[in-house]
């Protein structure tokens, strides 16, 4: 009764793909000044060494952890890196804390890994994956002018 599960790969998305895996200029990657605002419960703010600054909240970068179990458990719920768990509909919600970790530290000198205070810590946070997950507004219009909203392919819209 429908295409699901047949995987078309519009022009926009193999675009993104390939920009997702073309390595980023080294000063794009390089930390200048990294803040974890731990006290404030605020989240990770990074300077870099561009000039450009990205900032994630808590509660974002805990929902992007990029382990293999939180990896897969996305891929299974189909969310992307920071978007929240699914809430149950059928339970009354119950009150959870917003994700904190209890410390953070670096990772040689690539990543950040997070020690949060529900125990997890198996995500290693590369400045790669960072800067790629920047939040400002010019990174995310940037995203959108290269990706494109995803929009349905109709079969016969491909022509070759
Ligand atoms: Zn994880
Ligand atoms: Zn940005």
């Amino acid at each position: 009764m429908s295409h699901e599960g047949i995987r078309l790969m519009s022009n926009e998305e193999q675009a993104r793909e390939e920009a997702a895996h073309r390595p980023l200029p080294k000063i794009a990657v390089t930390p200048e000044k990294v803040r974890v605002l731990l006290t404030e419960g605020k989240g990770l703010e990074i300077d870099w060494a561009d000039g450009h600054k990205s900032a994630w909240s808590f509660a974002w970068l805990r929902d992007a952890c990029p382990c293999a179990t939180c990896n897969e458990e996305r891929n299974q719920q189909g969310r992307k890196p920071g978007q929240p768990r699914p809430r149950s509909g059928t339970l009354l919600p119950m009150y959870s804390p917003p994700p904190r970790p209890a410390s953070a530290h670096p990772v040689g000198r690539y990543a950040l890994q997070f020690n949060w205070q529900d125990g997890h810590s198996g995500g290693i946070y590369s400045w790669d994956y960072l800067r790629r997950s920047c939040q400002c507004a010019e990174c995310a219009f940037a995203h959108a002018e290269a990706g494109g909203a995803p929009r349905p392919v109709a079969p016969h819209d491909r022509r070759s």
